[in-house]
């Protein structure tokens, strides 16, 4: 059986190691020296001022919202995991749907300015599959408008615009170490910034709002995470440049075996000048049928692309909103092809015959 993912797990011996010496020091939670150590090194990693380490991905959109202290309405895509949207909701804010871009997938830049209202008061886009937004453009409507950006940033580990980490963008940008993720915690997130007083306010409001143990500066949340978590991302640190290396080498097997089928399929585009990182592997079919038919084909020899994103965030019951064409065509097409660290290249040639059976007939 061929999943869609699967979580890289390190040598447990290596695990164990760092368990011992949880139990030693009997320091679980609470802002341990794993989590210490984690915070500084991928704070290092991302190449950012200020770096929190916490206990999701959806957390951090969440504490990212609060921290900006938004209002009203916030411009946001409607082709991306639910928890883009649902933050906004949450924080009872109105999330409204700009539409995405057809060849890359990301927020549609052009389309934002007809959205604003004067209740607007920010820009929440995603780096979709770890594909970089428009980010000069957003940031030029956002200082006209006055508005704040926050970008999700959950696919995008390792992604670089221009030679800078994708986490330097925007106000804030939060990123998810969730186990399907390409480099994960078991459940985790993070909050970036580079201005140094929100940073000071995510560090409160991520810790309860404590200022000391007495003392409290503000409104806060429960946004730690524990040492177990931050030593399985300790442990997956040595292995960074690996995975991303071989996600790379298995795309590209990908791209050269669906050459013969290619003219049936559609690939994100890729904005020039940046590092991409290959977290996912999606295909647009021609239309909605044709990827079923090929998701049975593949299901059939117990192979299971994922439908990711579908259906299109305009579908939540809780969205009064206006139809999004580009992003129903797509999250009604797509599939995501299987990619994770031990998927051989035979397996992708699999894969690719079986693709390749159903659309050239
Ligand atoms: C995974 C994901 C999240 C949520 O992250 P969690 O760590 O699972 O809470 C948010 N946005 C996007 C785009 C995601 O893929």
């Amino acid at each position: 059986m061929i999943p869609s993912g699967k979580p890289f797990l390190p040598d447990l011996k290596i695990y164990e190691e760092y368990l011992s010496g949880i139990w030693a020091r009997n320091h679980l939670t609470n802002h341990g020296p794993l989590v210490a150590e984690l915070e500084q090194r991928l704070k290092a990693f991302f190449g950012v001022k200020h770096f929190f380490y916490v206990n999701n991905g959806t957390l951090a959109l969440q504490i990212a919202i609060k921290a900006l202290d938004l209002k009203g309405e916030i411009i946001t895509t409607p082709f991306s995991y639910v928890a883009t949207t649902s933050s906004i909701v949450w924080s009872d804010l109105t999330p409204v749907f700009v539409d995405i871009d057809p060849l890359d997938f990301t927020l549609d830049a052009e389309r934002i300015e007809s959205a604003i209202s004067p209740v607007t008061s920010a820009i929440l886009a995603t780096h979709i599959y770890g594909i970089p937004c428009a980010t000069n453009r957003i940031q030029e409507i956002a200082f006209r408008h006055n508005l704040k950006v926050i970008y999700d940033a959950a696919h995008a580990f390792g992604v670089e615009i221009g030679g800078k980490g994708v986490l330097n963008f925007g106000d804030i940008s939060t990123i998810s170490f969730h186990a399907t993720k390409l480099f994960h915690t078991v459940e985790g997130g993070g909050i970036a910034t580079n201005n140094d007083e929100l940073a000071h306010r995510i560090n409160y409001m991520r810790n309860f709002g404590h200022q000391g143990y007495e003392d409290f500066y503000g409104l806060g949340i429960n946004g730690k995470n524990s040492e177990f978590h931050a030593a399985m991302g300790l442990c997956l640190f040595p292995h960074i440049s690996t995975l991303l290396n071989r996600r790379k080498i298995q795309s590209e097997h990908y791209d050269k075996q669906l050459t013969l089928a290619s003219s049936h399929l559609q690939k994100p585009r890729l904005p020039s000048g940046i590092r991409y990182n290959y977290a996912y592997y999606p295909l647009i079919f021609e239309t909605e049928e044709t990827m079923l038919r090929v998701r049975d084909a593949l299901e059939n020899e117990a192979i299971y692309p994922r439908r990711y994103f579908y259906p299109a965030l305009t579908r939540l019951p809780y969205m009064k909103t206006q139809p999004m064409s580009v992003a129903e065509s797509v999250s009604g097409k797509v599939l995501c092809l299987p990619l994770y660290h031990d998927l051989t290249l035979n397996q992708i040639g699999d894969i690719c015959d079986i693709i390749a059976s159903q659309l050239i007939r």
